[in-house]
């Protein structure tokens, strides 16, 4: 039964005035009978355009009538095969720039929720206990070890596993799922579905191991010798950038990385841990995209009032137009056209004030895309006690250091070949440690392409 409704299913979420004081999970998802509704849009175009918007090509219409045919099950596993991490993917892909975008109902009113679809499919199959038996190919007496578990390194190590290598994850934190679980907020990306799809793995037999830096703890040289014939890097980028202006060394001036480190990973937010709380009273976010919403997000909900500054226009933001309305619905203030000069102290090395000065746009350039200038003697200050950078990332030299004769690109990433290939030849690297701060299922894409090619040259 096709549905002409031209708007997407809507999904509920949690009031913005009751959220922004939790970190309970801000989307609720849809129910079977919304499922339903929103699969029925989909027209099962024969060309497919959805699917070339898919960086792992999921059989999208093919899905999505599984559940117009209420076969959940089915349609679970059919995602599977591509996709390692849907209950993730689903949460947060920008469709919008993705599969949605290619979507043909998208031509006259909205495309279809495929993000919102997909995610019902994988919450149903958790809460409904559908495991997958993976159908092991070959058993192989080859050992891979991946670096970083990430959703690179772990859909790396899913496909590997399935195809009989042994696979072994060394990975920095405590624990497995990078930016997934230090990162992506737990009102965006519960940390339970993180450890039930890392949980997923590991009963596929791959190890991770935590706590271990490679390039410090243990080099590739030294796990060579141990026996590992190949390796995949999935390091990604968590070296933050700061903006080079004076007053970032203050004491309450962080990193996106490192704020969002404590209330993610270390989960200050928990009266029963014992991470310290930051106690900030007003907190400025300088930066425009997916990780300064979140950082405003958590500011938000640890009790501080919150203004994002962006040098650019609001419809100029790098994040996710969702994200940046749930930010404004949740009561943050956006400053855009604003630019931070300076951090200001006070006699205890305390950040006290910030500086900014207010930009106008200029023409657009050759691609269209207009600068940004400051108009003079426009500068003001603003009274905070904390202020938080998410101006962007990059892949942390100390890996590469260990790895003699490895090559890097001029930012910083691995360099490699259309297969993920580095210039040493057992060595692949995908993710952010090649393309620098991407998306998750670009990363996943990468760790996938990558397996591909081990397992070719490990035959
Ligand atoms: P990562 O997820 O960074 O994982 C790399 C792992 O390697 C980490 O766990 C790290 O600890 C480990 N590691 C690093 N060096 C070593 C070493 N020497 N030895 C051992 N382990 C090491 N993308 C989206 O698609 N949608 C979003 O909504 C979104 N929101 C984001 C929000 C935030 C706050 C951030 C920071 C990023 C966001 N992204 C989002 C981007 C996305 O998360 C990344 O593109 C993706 O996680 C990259 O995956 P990866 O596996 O390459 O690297
Ligand atoms: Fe369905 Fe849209 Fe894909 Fe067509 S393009 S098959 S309508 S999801």
């Amino acid at each position: 039964m096709y549905n002409k409704q031209e708007f997407k299913t809507p999904m509920s979420h949690q009031a913005p005035n009751l959220r922004n004081t939790n970190f309970e999970e801000v989307s609720i998802g849809y129910t079977l009978e919304e499922a339903t509704n929103e699969a029925n849009r989909c027209l099962n175009c024969k060309n497919k355009p959805c699917i070339s918007g898919c960086p792992v090509n999921i059989d999208i219409p093919a899905f999505i009538g599984l559940i117009k045919e209420g076969n959940i099950a089915a349609a679970y596993k059919m995602i599977k095969e591509k996709n390692f991490l849907p209950a993730v993917s689903g949460r947060v892909c920008p469709q919008e720039n993705q599969c949605e975008k290619h979507c043909v109902r998208g031509v006259k009113g909205e495309s279809v929720a495929i993000g919102r679809l997909e995610r019902f499919c994988a919450d149903w199959a958790r809460e409904n206990g559908i495991e997958i038996e993976s159908d092991v190919i070959e058993v192989k007496d080859k050992k891979v070890g991946i670096i970083g578990a990430g959703p690179a390194g772990l859909t790396c190590a899913g496909v590997l596993v399935r195809a009989g290598i042994k696979v072994e994850i060394f990975e920095s934190l405590n624990r497995a799922g990078g930016v997934l679980s230090y990162g992506i907020p737990e009102f965006r990306l519960p940390k339970d579905i993180v450890s039930y799809e890392v949980d997923n793995l590991k009963k596929q037999g791959v190890k991770i191991h935590t706590d271990v830096i490679v390039g410090k703890t243990v080099t590739i040289s030294q796990l060579e010798n141990m026996g590992f014939n190949a390796f995949f890097i999935g390091s990604g980028a968590g070296l933050p950038s700061f903006m080079g202006i004076e007053g970032e060394g203050l004491a309450g001036v962080f990193s996106a990385n490192e704020f969002l480190t404590r209330a993610n990973l270390m989960e200050c937010y928990k009266d029963e841990k014992d991470t310290p709380k930051p106690n900030i009273k007003n907190v400025v976010v300088v930066g425009g995209g997916n990780v300064a919403m979140d950082a405003a997000r958590v500011a938000k909900r640890l009790g501080s009032d919150v203004s994002i500054v962006y040098r650019r226009d609001i419809d100029q933001m790098p994040a996710r137009k969702e994200e940046i309305l749930h930010a404004q619905e949740e009561g943050i203030k956006f400053l855009t056209l604003n630019n931070p000069k300076k951090i200001i102290g006070d006699e205890n090395g305390f950040v006290k004030q910030i500086e900014c000065v207010r930009m106008k746009l200029t023409d657009p350039d050759e691609s269209g895309r207009c600068g940004v200038q400051p108009i003079e003697n426009s500068e003001y200050t603003i009274d905070v006690d904390g202020v938080i950078m998410a101006i962007g990332t990059s892949p942390n030299p100390l890996l590469k250091n260990s790895i003699q004769g490895i090559e890097v690109t001029r930012r910083g990433g691995f360099a490699v070949d259309e297969k993920m290939k580095t210039s040493i030849k057992n060595i692949w690297a995908g993710g952010d440690a090649v393309t620098g701060s991407a998306t998750v299922i670009e990363a996943m894409g990468a760790g996938k392409k990558a397996a591909e090619s081990i397992i070719e040259y490990l035959k």
